[in-house]
């Protein structure tokens, strides 16, 4: 696996974010946070793995050390800390709070429980607290580099599917087939990871989040498809609901409705617009087309190193939208018994606007 080198500029805005809100140190475990300021996601195991950053210095990489050779190159900008197994890696810790002189510390929320704890025991005069308000802050907001890999991971992800469509048939295939070859498609267009795949074929598409399962896909069945791989730790998340075949009776109606409502929502997108408006758009056109009831989960996600991240576009979310967010807007309509219809793509929030990411088609398609 090869990763991207760190972004000095995330460091330092971190740094910056700290000071302001009284943060001596921060220990973030392995997770997208970890991976957001060292280009990798970390081995989250029994074993204690850490990155622990102070007010100024090369920040410290703590880690188990027949796992160092994994940090080799980071060395010209942290400072790794191996531990052996049958040390104490907790004592690290203690002595990097304790020579920093730090009193307030900031952990993320992937940072483990059971270290925790040992470290709050060990160090009974510091105070700790979250560091989510502080790497939501800066998450939420991508960076130009962050933009170029969703963009690209996108843009894989699209050209899979549209040689899906050129390509492939769904009827008398199961689910499990489906996903199986479009995983296969994403990772041939050089997606690192396959990260989901829901086909959930007539009346399972009813339910957003289907299992993939045997189900064998029938003449006439919509079929929403959900998609998304990792690129550099980069998501993309796509759906389209094609039809095998000719549609059922009232669906194209459906699907027409879903189709303007992702439209709306896309038009509303801009900085400065409250999140739940971004919804709320979606929705009106929904409800007008007496659909209302049947669109039963939130608009959108924001998307990044995490597939489901902050922003979220849902009603009560008042946050304003800003350049650099990046979201998804996938209405939806579920018939209980029947079939469903999602329609999603990602989209950037721009200076003045907002760019998709995905550019295939959103017209009603038929496949084999
Ligand atoms: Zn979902
Ligand atoms: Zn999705
Ligand atoms: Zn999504």
């Amino acid at each position: 696996m090869t990763y991207l080198p760190p972004n000095p500029q995330r460091l330092e805005r971190a740094r910056q974010l700290m000071a302001s809100t009284a943060i001596d140190l921060m220990l973030l475990g392995p997770s997208a946070d970890f991976r957001y300021f060292t280009g990798r996601p970390g081995h989250l195991s029994e074993r204690l793995t850490a990155l622990v950053i102070g007010r100024e210095g090369p920040p410290a990489l703590v880690v188990p050390k027949l796992e160092a050779p994994l940090y080799a190159d980071l060395e010209s900008s942290f400072r790794l800390i191996a531990w052996a197994d049958g040390e104490d890696p907790i004592a690290q810790l203690v002595t990097l709070a304790q020579t920093t002189g730090s009193r307030a510390i900031a952990v993320n929320d992937q940072f483990w429980s059971g270290f925790l704890l040992q470290l709050q025991d060990r160090l009974p005069e510091r105070s700790f607290r979250r560091a989510s308000p502080l790497l939501r802050r800066l998450r939420m907001t991508k960076d130009a580099e962050e933009i170029a890999l969703l963009h690209e991971a996108s843009r894989r992800t699209d050209a899979a599917w549209e040689y899906f469509c050129a390509h492939e048939r769904l009827t008398g295939r199961t689910e499990r087939e489906v996903a199986a070859r479009l995983s296969e498609l994403l990772l041939a267009e050089g997606l690192h990871e396959v990260a989901f795949c829901i086909v959930a074929s007539g009346p399972n598409g009813a339910s957003p989040h289907h299992e993939t399962g045997d189900r064998v896909i029938q003449p006439g069945d919509p079929v929403v498809i959900d998609f998304g791989g990792s690129y550099y730790g980069y998501y993309s998340d796509i759906t389209r609901t094609p039809v095998a075949g000719e549609p059922p009776s009232g669906f194209a109606d459906a699907y027409e409705a879903v189709l303007e409502a992702q439209q709306a929502a896309f038009a509303a997108i801009r900085p400065g617009v409250p999140c739940q408006d971004v919804d709320r758009a979606a929705r009106q056109v929904l409800a007008e087309r007496g659909y209302g009831p049947y669109f039963i989960h939130r608009l959108g996600h924001g998307v990044g190193l995490t597939v489901h991240e902050d922003p979220y576009l849902v009603e009560g979310n008042d946050e304003p939208l800003g350049p650099g967010m990046v979201v998804s807007d996938e209405p939806g309509v579920y018939i209980p018994g029947q079939w469903g219809v999602r329609i999603e793509d990602l989209v950037v929030v721009t200076e003045d606007g907002a760019e998709r990411l995905n550019r295939v088609s959103h017209e009603l398609l038929r496949l084999p």
